[in-house]
């Protein structure tokens, strides 16, 4: 059996076939760098177009994986929030029309549900209690999962996401989208120099990046012709130091058996040497998602729809576009 996962919450088409241990029938995932390019960010009314465009394509692409046979179908997810309306809205209706006309249950998915699962696509790496810390485009936030279906938060972010903070110094320092690989690479050839404030780092579970991406443009203006790299290096550092003290914060409270780190910004290779470090100190098991897995996709949107099936919870009958963070 697999279920049939859609992901149209920002800029990527996704549409993948996956079985509840994991495995990954197929994915097909189109990217809309190209489109967005000019912009400087996602242009919205152009993200819903090009889903538009893309949907069936790729529905059709997955399907044809498993030569068009619907009865291997059990359930449809798929993304209802948060993120943009236009694009939540064409993978909804997607979704729905689908259902209605293969006769097949639709879940609709909160899509940081889909990232915390991320780190069990292909095979199974998450064992709970967990603490997870979710570092994405749009969401910076630590939690403490009990089971797969039990958050509780721990604290997220005041002002920016880190995913955010990447992308906006990566446009100050000239880079394109997107600013995390970007940044990262660069990174590797500075020095860090500049001592960037580190915001909140003592404090709690709560997150500031606003600052942070402030003292670079304070720099910027009083420098402008410092090095880049050093930019990169230093900003990545000051970061990373953050991210670091609060999972081995939270790793010290909760003494949970695996750290889960997801979402964009965990494809970074920088922070994930530092997870593992940090794994291998405290005895307590590395969860990351396979790389290919860490930003947004399809696969993980169906694993999470997965959870509902499994419990045989009723269909959150009509998947109605949220943009808030409730209901994990
Ligand atoms: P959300 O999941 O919060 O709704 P989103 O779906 O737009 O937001 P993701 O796709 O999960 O975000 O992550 C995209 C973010 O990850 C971008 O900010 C991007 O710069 C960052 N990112 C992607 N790859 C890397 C990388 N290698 N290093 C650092 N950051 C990265
Ligand atoms: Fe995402």
């Amino acid at each position: 059996d697999l279920i049939l996962g859609i992901e149209t919450s920002c800029d990527d088409t996704s549409v993948a076939l996956v079985a509840q241990d994991g495995t990954i029938a197929a994915c097909e995932t189109f990217n809309q760098f190209e489109i967005h390019a000019g912009y400087g960010g996602v242009f919205p009314e152009l993200a819903s177009r090009a889903h538009v465009q893309a949907i069936l394509p790729a529905v059709d692409k997955v399907m044809a994986a498993v030569d068009h046979d619907r009865s291997r179908i059990k359930a449809i997810g798929v993304t209802r929030g948060p993120g943009l309306i236009g694009s939540l809205l064409v993978g909804v209706n997607a979704g729905q029309a689908l259902g209605f006309a293969w006769d097949k249950p639709v879940y609709g998915i909160n899509h940081l549900r889909g990232h915390l699962r991320s780190p069990d696509l292909e095979e199974k790496r998450i064992e709970y209690p967990a603490v997870m810390l979710l570092v994405s485009g749009g969401h910076t936030l630590l939690a403490y999962l009990a089971n797969q279906s039990d958050v509780t938060l721990l604290g997220t972010t005041r002002d920016d996401s880190a995913g955010e903070s990447y992308d906006k110094v990566a446009r100050m320092i000239g880079l394109g989208m997107p600013g995390g690989p970007a940044i990262d690479k660069l990174a590797k050839t500075g020095k860090s120099v500049f001592d960037f404030p580190r915001p909140m780092m003592h404090q709690g579970y709560e997150f500031s990046f606003s600052g942070l991406k402030s003292s670079v443009a304070r720099l910027l203006e009083k420098e402008p012709d410092c090095a880049k790299e050093d930019i990169a290096t230093s900003f990545v550092d000051a970061c990373l130091d953050v991210l670091e003290k609060k999972l081995r914060r939270a790793v010290d409270e909760y003494q949970p058996k695996s750290l889960v780190v997801v979402g964009g910004v965990s494809a970074s290779p920088q922070l994930r040497a530092q997870v593992d470090a940090i794994c291998t100190e405290t005895g307590v098991k590395s969860c990351l998602p396979p790389l290919k897995w860490a930003t947004d996709n399809a696969a993980m949107i169906a694993l999470a729809a997965w959870d509902y099936v499994a419990k045989d919870l009723e269909p959150d009958t009509v998947p109605t576009p949220s943009l808030a963070v409730s209901a994990w």
